[in-house]
């Protein structure tokens, strides 16, 4: 199998999985025990705590541990939105993960929240000066992805991070995707508040982090006995919590450089491939400014959904525009807002690399789609 879905999830490293097993095991306390067996776990959450701040380049008390990406976004949009008392508007780009549409379409449907969706290019990029005109004295939150999950484009967050905080608005970023292949520190980015995923990093599902700078008012979503501070209550998952520690910790600086660097040398020759050897074979994102692991295309004619089943024959797994739209039939939100039209938009398919991918998966993979979108129109 030739396994180019990494954005999809990503298996547990090994080492990751030894990290974990003492705490489901022989140290399994609950970190809020006051004895021996909590205290244990307590100290290995602080422990996990710390690693990620130190990552994130925030305060280990700014780091609160979640369910996964989707709870980090639900928590910072909706928590930052209703604890702010600026107002009631909020900012989003037309390119966020239903993690954050969805929260921020509650906001405007039970809170009464008023909405700017700030568009982007043909390219997913926002405009910094269209993101400037849209903040207002009343906006509580503005949030745009730092790099898009169907698409792989990488926005300029710093950028927008500045004129954010000139505006006064806190600024909130997804970094699902970015986190391992780009610098997601707080101050790198310009923001105050950044979610993250353990699945996507080699840590198990059902892990998260958001890191919110403590000088931001956030409104509980879950509420309960005052874990984390008060801001997600619920025993803490401390097994996972280390985990995410030993995900991070097995990523230094230096290596994830060298794969952003090999895997964006692949990835391109694998895109000029695929242009090549794919007839009409129509490619997405933006050429430079994009995740080192995503090269995303759409194949007109044929059907993203089509193509994933061809492949899988041919042993070659992807995705077919979005894993998150889970069972949706209908056209990606994102690639409508680049531009494309709802049936070039169907013919979707994404590959996305892993730090170990290699040419000849690749070179494999590329004829394999070759082949499946040649079988599919001799189908038709
Ligand atoms: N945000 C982005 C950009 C994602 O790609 C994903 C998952 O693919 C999520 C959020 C949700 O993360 P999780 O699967 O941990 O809930």
């Amino acid at each position: 199998m030739i396994y180019l879905d990494a954005a999809a999830t990503t298996p547990v490293k090994r080492e990751v999985l030894e990290a974990m097993w003492p705490y489901l095991t022989g140290e399994f306390g609950n970190p809020s025990s006051h004895h021996g067996v909590g205290e244990s776990a307590s100290r290995a959450l602080a422990d996990a705590r710390r690693t990620l701040a130190e990552w994130l380049g925030c305060r280990p008390a700014e780091v609160v541990f979640t369910s996964g990406g989707t709870e980090a976004d639900n928590l910072a949009v909706k928590g930052i939105a209703l604890g702010n008392p600026r107002g009631r508007h909020v900012v989003l780009s037309a390119v966020e993960h239903p993690a954050v549409v969805e929260s921020v379409e509650f906001l405007e449907r039970m809170h009464g929240f008023a909405v700017s969706v700030v568009p982007v290019d043909r390219y997913g990029l926002i405009d910094p000066d269209a993101f400037a005109e849209v903040l207002r004295p009343d906006t509580t939150l503005a949030t745009v992805m730092t790099a898009n999950n169907e698409i792989g484009t990488v926005q300029p967050i710093a950028r927008l991070g500045e004129i954010a905080r000139a505006a006064g608005v806190p600024f909130h970023s997804d970094a699902v995707q970015a986190a391992g292949w780009l610098d997601v520190r707080l101050d790198s980015l310009g923001v105050d508040a950044l979610s993250i995923s353990g699945h996507k990093l080699g840590a198990p599902k059902g892990v998260g982090v958001l890191a919110v700078r403590q000088r931001l008012l956030l409104e509980p979503v879950v509420h309960g006995g005052g874990q984390e501070r008060g801001r997600r209550s619920g025993t803490e998952n401390v097994a996972f919590a280390v985990g995410l520690a030993a995900a991070v910790r097995s990523m230094s600086p230096a290596d994830v450089a060298a794969a952003a660097a090999r895997t964006t040398a692949l990835r391109d020759e694998f895109i000029g491939v695929v242009l090549r050897e794919v007839p009409d074979a129509r490619f997405t994102g933006h050429p430079q400014l994009r995740l080192p692991s995503v090269a995303s295309f759409c194949f007109p004619g044929t059907s993203g959904e089509a193509v994933l089943l061809q492949l899988e024959e041919r042993g070659v797994i992807v995705s077919s525009g979005s894993a998150c739209a889970a069972g949706s039939d209908d056209p990606s939100p994102v690639l409508l807002a680049i531009g494309l039209a709802p049936e070039v938009a169907q013919t979707a398919v994404r590959f996305t690399l892993t730090p170990d991918t290699t040419r000849d998966e690749l070179t494999a993979a590329a004829h394999a789609l070759r082949d499946s979108v040649a079988a599919l129109a001799a189908l038709r």
